[in-house]
């Protein structure tokens, strides 16, 4: 058991001062400092740690919506094709290690090879690794030779998407990820090209509804992102060239946006000079100012966004995935609607409803931080402590 003491607290219902106790794995009370004893008394605490907080502010644990635990940020992605499903699980542990260390508590993998990601949940929740909470598809389902194919399942026809999306279900997904358009990291595929179409998205989220499992649609260009709308998709993925009718189908809809202002970030500040392929920084640099528009219809109509980060990406690495929190800043979210994006609105995305507040009852996935991330969206990026699931990691 830990009792946070002489601290604030910050998250979604504003910044207070508060103490904070924490006991098997939940956040037990928060209060003031007679409160949060009682609490601890009625638990017979002795041995209770207190952690002196005084200046600082806890803040719920950072929720990414779209990482890729097998992937460690290299800039040529097409050289991990040839490794092993051994090599791959490995650099999963570590990222996920290095994620959890950076104050995220909770991941959603948008894509991995076989049941990498989903046993790397389970390895977590035993104990076996230490990470966040994973969450995850298994694999993508894609057209034939579309993005990412290399470690999607591909499926033509809605009757073989349909089969494709339920061998994730048996698998254990717990999100359903295809690919609606073309993407920057597939040689050839043109980055806003629909692909899968809309009688197959259709069979797609069909299959999610029985589970009310939510579903995620990689999609850069305005058609395939309608397309996945019109689905019924949960969120659309990039959203790279949304158009003002595309955001206003979302927000009326409540579809997500997860934007991933890290990937293109990655890719365009690093260029081919750090590796990375021609083709994919070409249309990198096209996307980016595109990406400025997305952002302005999105803000404009009240798309409801989540954060995330694509994580693994060329030079996005998984300890630096509290950046998002500043780039979404930058495109002209404030402070507090980013703290929304990667804790309740990530919450709701993913199905949760443990996770997101500093809230008696929720799980402990805390950071301590040195400033108001309210005040300075910087103070995501070097917690001073990080407990994940009632246990400190950092
Ligand atoms: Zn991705």
């Amino acid at each position: 058991m830990y009792v946070l003491r002489g601290g604030r607290v910050a998250d979604v219902a504003g910044t207070r001062e508060a103490d904070v106790a924490v006991a098997d794995g939940e956040v037990v009370a928060v209060g003031d400092s007679a409160t949060v004893d009682d609490a601890v008394a009625e638990r017979d605490a002795g041995a209770a740690t207190e952690v002196d907080v005084g200046g600082r502010v806890v803040a719920p644990g950072l929720i990414d919506a779209h990482v890729h635990a097998m992937m460690d940020g290299r800039p040529d992605v097409s050289t991990a094709v040839s490794e092993s499903d051994y090599a791959a699980s490995y650099r999963a542990a570590s990222n996920l290690e290095a994620a959890v260390q950076a104050g995220v508590t909770t991941v959603r993998d948008l894509g991995s090879r076989g049941t990498l990601a989903l046993d790397a949940g389970e390895a977590v929740a035993a104990g076996d690794i230490d990470g966040p909470r994973v969450l995850a598809c298994g694999r993508n389902v894609i057209m034939t030779g579309g993005h990412g194919n290399w470690f999607g399942r591909e499926a033509d026809g809605p009757a073989e998407v349909r089969k494709a999306a339920r061998e994730q279900l048996k698998a254990g997904a717990d999100v359903l990820k295809c690919m609606a358009t073309g993407g920057v990291l597939t040689e050839g595929a043109v980055t806003g090209a629909p692909e899968l179409t809309p009688e197959e998205l259709a069979a797609f989220t069909d299959a999610a509804a029985p589970t009310d499992t939510p579903t995620a649609a990689h999609a850069h260009g305005e058609v395939g992102i309608k397309n996945a709308v019109e689905a019924g998709i949960s969120s659309v993925e990039h959203g790279t060239f949304m158009d003002r009718e595309a955001a206003e189908m979302m927000a009326e809809r409540g579809t997500y946006w997860v934007p991933t202002a890290s990937a293109l970030r990655g890719i365009v500040d690093n260029g081919v000079e750090a590796g990375i392929p021609e083709d994919a920084v070409a249309k990198a640099e096209d996307a980016a100012e595109r990406f400025d528009d997305a952002w302005d219809h999105a803000l404009d109509a009240g798309v409801p966004i989540a954060m995330g980060t694509d994580a693994g990406t060329p030079f996005n690495f998984f300890e630096e995935i509290p950046r998002e929190m500043a780039h979404m800043v930058d495109y002209g979210l404030s402070p507090e609607a980013a703290l929304e994006a990667a804790t309740v609105n990530a919450a709701d995305l993913l199905g949760l409803d443990d996770v997101g507040r500093v809230a008696a009852g929720y799980r402990a996935d805390l950071v301590v931080l040195d400033a108001d991330p309210t005040e300075d969206v910087e103070a995501w990026q070097d917690p001073d402590a990080v407990f994940a699931r009632g246990e400190r990691v950092n």
